[in-house]
């Protein structure tokens, strides 16, 4: 006889969007409350922003908070790669160039401040950057800085890490489950209708990536939210035995990292127009493919022998002072938000995971994370989109 498993469908967490965040979240989560939590994702696993990323993780940041996150989540990381085959971190260390005196004042800074948090972060002088990575043209160079222990992991693979984890502690993953309304009475508990099912559950936590604005729309809440396109491209094999670190130059806003079999990903062209999650060119563009090639050629020159082979664009989100939104809402209680991540979304993943966790399970409070209230801004009119991965 053929036995048939009631699925529940009352929740104490439901968790809306199963990117990075989402499922860093969910396995969080899952350590104390397991059959508590599901997870419900329009499409699938890592199907949004997450599975479109570099996944770059550099500790090279401008404010102490986001460095420590990210040193915390190359830990979490590397401890992951070590127990699971198949799965890897590659630590090959990321340079950053700038051509300006004044950006060096900024480099040093963040030097400085890297260093107190204890990172491995070194000045480099132009000549020593030859010596660290000989491939890289340096002739325009002012300055730069090196992390060895900057690394990169296949953002697909680490979100199936988070989900495989908090689906073994009994988290219900519900895939092609987009949640198309809300009903939320008195700011929570929530009525879920998604395209297979009805849930219900008392806190609804959302981390949809760039859909945030318009979920949050139907949740009833505005939020501070603006989606951006960014995109990236991939050479054919040409790097044959010759190595390089991972490289942002931002004097002229591209980075460019190793890839699989000797071929290198090249990436920005980010926009500072707000884009549809639902409609937006998930092409890269004749102008990135032909501005990117040039770049990669004047930093790398042997990338004259390669060419660009595929390029896709995907969105980051910002916020008006380029932080998340982590916590509850103040006017919806029950509606926890975890958005905002920008272009930085993936590296600090294992810790925003743990940061959601503590505050729900409130192991620490909101004031232990004043910067990331989702509720510091008050009404906001408009704002200019800046990028994450800057100075
Ligand atoms: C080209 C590119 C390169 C990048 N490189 C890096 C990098 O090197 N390092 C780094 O740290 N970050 C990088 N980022 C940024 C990073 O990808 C994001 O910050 C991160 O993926 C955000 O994760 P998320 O889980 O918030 O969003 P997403 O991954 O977009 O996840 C949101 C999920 O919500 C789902 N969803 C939406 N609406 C609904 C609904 N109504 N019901 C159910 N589910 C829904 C979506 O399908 C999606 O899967 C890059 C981004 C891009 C586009």
């Amino acid at each position: 006889m053929v036995s048939v498993v009631e699925l529940k469908n009352r929740y104490s967490f439901s968790i809306i969007g199963g990117g990075v965040i989402g499922c860093s979240v969910a396995y969080h989560l899952s350590e104390e409350l397991g059959e508590e939590v599901v997870l419900l994702e329009r499409d699938f696993i890592a199907s949004g922003s997450s599975g479109l990323s570099a996944g770059i993780l550099s500790q090279q940041l401008w404010n102490e908070i986001d460095i420590g996150l990210v040193k915390k989540s190359i830990d979490w990381i590397k401890k992951v790669s070590e127990e699971e085959e198949g799965f890897g971190i590659h630590q090959d260390g990321l340079l950053k160039l700038v051509c300006t005196e004044m950006e060096v004042e900024l480099l040093k800074r963040n030097v400085d401040l890297q260093n107190s948090v204890g990172c491995d972060v070194r000045y480099l002088e132009p000549d020593e950057v030859e010596e660290t990575a000989p491939e890289i043209a340096v002739s325009d160079v002012v300055g730069a800085t090196y992390c060895p222990d900057d690394s990169y992991v296949d953002p697909y693979q680490l979100c199936i890490q988070f989900a495989k984890r908090a689906e073994a502690n009994g988290v219900r993953f519900l895939q092609k489950s987009q949640v198309n309304e809300v009903e939320m009475k008195n700011g929570g508990p929530f009525r879920l209708r998604t395209t297979q099912d009805v849930l219900e559950s008392d806190v609804a936590i959302l981390c949809t990536g760039p859909w945030s604005k318009k979920v949050g729309k139907m949740l009833g809440v505005d939020l501070p939210l603006k989606p951006y396109r960014t995109q990236v491209a991939i050479t054919t094999p040409f790097m044959g035995d010759a190595v390089i670190p991972m490289v942002h130059d931002v004097t002229n806003s591209f980075y460019m990292k190793p890839e699989t079999g000797g071929t290198v990903l090249a990436g920005n062209g980010t926009e500072d127009t707000e884009s549809d999650p639902d409609d937006f060119k998930e092409r890269a563009g004749f102008d990135f493919m032909t501005s990117i090639s040039e770049k990669m050629l004047g930093r790398l020159p042997r990338s004259e022998k390669a060419s660009l082979v595929r390029g896709w664009a995907g969105l980051c989100t910002a916020t008006p002072d380029r932080r998340p939104l982590i916590g509850f809402h103040s006017e919806a209680k029950a509606l926890f938000l975890a958005v905002g991540m920008n272009a930085l979304g993936v590296m600090r993943a294992p810790a925003i995971g743990e940061i959601v966790s503590d505050l729900i399970l409130e192991r620490k409070t909101q004031s232990d994370f004043q910067e990331f209230d989702p509720n510091r801004f008050g009404e906001v009119e408009d704002f200019e989109i800046v990028q994450g991965f800057t100075l």
